[in-house]
């Protein structure tokens, strides 16, 4: 049968797909049945951010395949232990980690670190701490209770009554933050880059008043570095950009590549709040998707950062030429390579003409079109993005 007629028969219709049946990929490279090519500037979601079938990470994958492709949680991986060594090392060295299956995994286990925590330190006043305050316009995934701490309502209608208890203050709004805390807050969960919201950032100053609320109030401070972690800023961890350290904070997309992967990253304080009993998943940190985890951590080096950092100068540069020639863009926003371009209009066509022109890119939040581009693109790629950008812009002005 048809790829597009199976899928509407046999998968539940959740996601809207563009009309691309992938056939293979390689590098910043996609191509469909067709044998048409495609320049991929979205990378899976910022999750192939070292580039389709990465020879390395494929070599390392498959090296464990022949040697067993899971094994139960009750025994030990040695390729386990060396991928939370490398993450512990290069983050919290006397922390720990709890490895997952996804976004929505890593941020369910920081709300459990969160309220545990919480309840194992009470309110001077004995209460005891269940609040967590995250921020609108948040996107924490799509289980119940990281659907209730996301901050975009209109995803919780249908689901409710949700689990409690979220607040949500104003992202890049200190006294916002300041008005929700009382004596039940457990912690605030932050994005420093709000992906799924519109391409937000988080200012250092913000997030700097955060990190002091919580040292005042005995909060826990979590970073969901899903979608920006990994080396996308131009760091291997947002917060390293902006020198503020978490107790807690989470990975998932691009740290292993590809394959399904979840980190929930604790620092020395909260590494003991989930005890044996306390949390677990039959697949979390499945053998082969840690060995791609322990490949990418080892390919992610300061030359890669810098390449990243540098490749988002000149791709802003050429994104600021086209703001002046095109009315239509209201603002640029990055940090590194997650960039969003807002538009005075619904950016969805411009995603659909792209496509048609070979270029794969996105659209978050109605007017903003989100680039995630692999960290292996080429000066030349970027030209070729412009371009194509630079046509559609041209074609939405005469519409207009
Ligand atoms: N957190 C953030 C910041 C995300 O961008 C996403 C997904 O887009 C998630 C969590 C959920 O991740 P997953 O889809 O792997 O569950």
């Amino acid at each position: 049968m048809d790829t597009k007629k199976a899928e509407s028969k046999y998968l539940m219709q959740t996601y809207n797909r563009h009309d691309l049946v992938v056939k293979k990929a390689k590098g910043q490279f996609v191509w469909d049945e067709n044998n048409k090519k495609y320049l991929d500037f979205f990378s899976g979601i910022s999750v192939c951010n070292l580039g389709h079938c990465n020879p390395a990470v494929n070599t390392a994958m498959k090296k464990q395949i022949d040697s067993f492709v899971h094994i139960s949680n009750r025994y030990y991986a040695k390729v386990q232990t060396e991928l939370a060594e490398s993450l512990m090392k290069k983050s919290f060295p006397d922390g720990k980690v709890f490895l997952s299956n996804s976004g929505a995994e890593a941020n369910e286990c920081a709300i459990k670190i969160a309220k545990k925590w919480g309840i194992d330190h009470p309110s001077k006043t004995g209460e005891k701490r269940i609040e967590i305050i995250s921020f609108e316009n948040s996107f924490h995934g799509r289980t119940l209770a990281t659907l209730s701490a996301t901050g975009q309502l209109k995803f919780h209608e249908k689901f409710k009554p949700l689990p409690e208890k979220f607040v949500f203050a104003k992202f890049n709004d200190i006294d916002s933050v300041k008005k929700l805390i009382n004596s039940k807050t457990a912690a605030i969960i932050v994005e420093i880059v709000q992906g799924e919201g519109g391409v937000q950032i988080a200012g250092k100053n913000f997030i700097k008043g955060l990190r002091e609320l919580c040292d005042k109030n005995n909060l826990l401070l979590i970073f969901d570095e899903v979608q920006c972690g990994m080396g996308r800023t131009g760091k291997l961890f947002a917060w390293q950009k902006l020198g503020v350290k978490p107790d807690v904070f989470t990975l998932a997309k691009a740290l292993a590549n590809g394959l399904p992967i979840g980190a929930t990253v604790a620092n020395k304080k909260t590494s003991k709040v989930l005890m044996s009993g306390d949390h677990g998943s039959t697949f979390g940190g499945n053998p082969v998707a840690c060995a791609a985890a322990v490949a990418v951590l080892k390919l992610i080096t300061p030359k890669m950062l810098k390449n990243v950092s540098d490749k988002a100068k000149y791709f802003i540069k050429e994104l600021n030429g086209l703001k002046k020639k095109y009315k239509i863009i209201q603002s640029i926003r990055n940090m590194g390579l997650i960039i969003g371009v807002e538009l005075d209009l619904p950016g969805k066509d411009i995603v659909e003409f792209c496509i048609n022109k070979g270029l794969l890119i996105n659209c978050t939040h109605e007017n903003v079109l989100r680039f995630l581009p692999s960290f292996v693109i080429t000066k030349k790629d970027i030209d070729f993005t412009i371009k194509i950008l630079g046509e559609a812009l041209k074609w939405q002005m005469l519409k207009k």
